[in-house]
């Protein structure tokens, strides 16, 4: 047996002003998009917004149902959106945000596990690393590849089709 490390690298942005301009803009795209989230059992509006290979940007929000697993994520809102939408537009950015009461949360808001599942497929079309954008009032976390949030990922199907 040997001990084994895993290391993530990410970067680390003080405040919006730090980010590219590419970057900035998707991620006020995504705190816009909190504002169509439905949200009334949470009261925790996700926004979601995707860069798209042609420059398009695609926006989703949380929207939530009382049958609670019916609802579904900003993330993968954004996403199935997309594919359906611009199904030979691979995504290349995505970034995600949370506000409260119209307030950016200061915390960061990450992909669950459900949407970093989808996102292996997402980057998995797009052939290429998909940059992962995790906001917060004032920092940015970036990610550059679903493997940094989704180590030792189920992708192990047979032969896909
Ligand atoms: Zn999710």
């Amino acid at each position: 047996m040997k001990k084994m490390t895993c290391v993530i690298p990410y970067e680390e942005y003080e405040s919006f002003d730090e980010l590219s301009a590419q970057d900035r803009q998707l991620m006020e795209e995504a705190i816009a998009a909190t504002e169509t989230s439905y949200a009334p059992y949470s009261n925790f509006n996700v926004g979601a917004a995707l860069r798209l290979r042609s420059g398009r940007i695609v926006r989703g929000s949380n929207q939530e149902n009382a049958a609670y697993p019916s609802g579904l994520c900003a993330e993968r809102t954004a996403l199935f959106y997309a594919h359906s939408a611009w199904p030979q537009d691979p995504v290349e950015a995505l970034a995600v945000v949370a506000s409260v009461d119209g307030t950016v949360t200061p915390t960061f808001t990450y992909p669950c596990g459900a949407c970093r599942q989808v996102l292996v497929e997402t980057e998995q079309r797009a052939q290429a690393p998909l940059r992962i954008l995790v906001g917060s009032a004032q920092k940015v976390l970036v990610f550059e590849g679903i493997s940094s949030l989704l180590p030792f990922v189920f992708d192990n199907l047979p032969e896909k089709h």
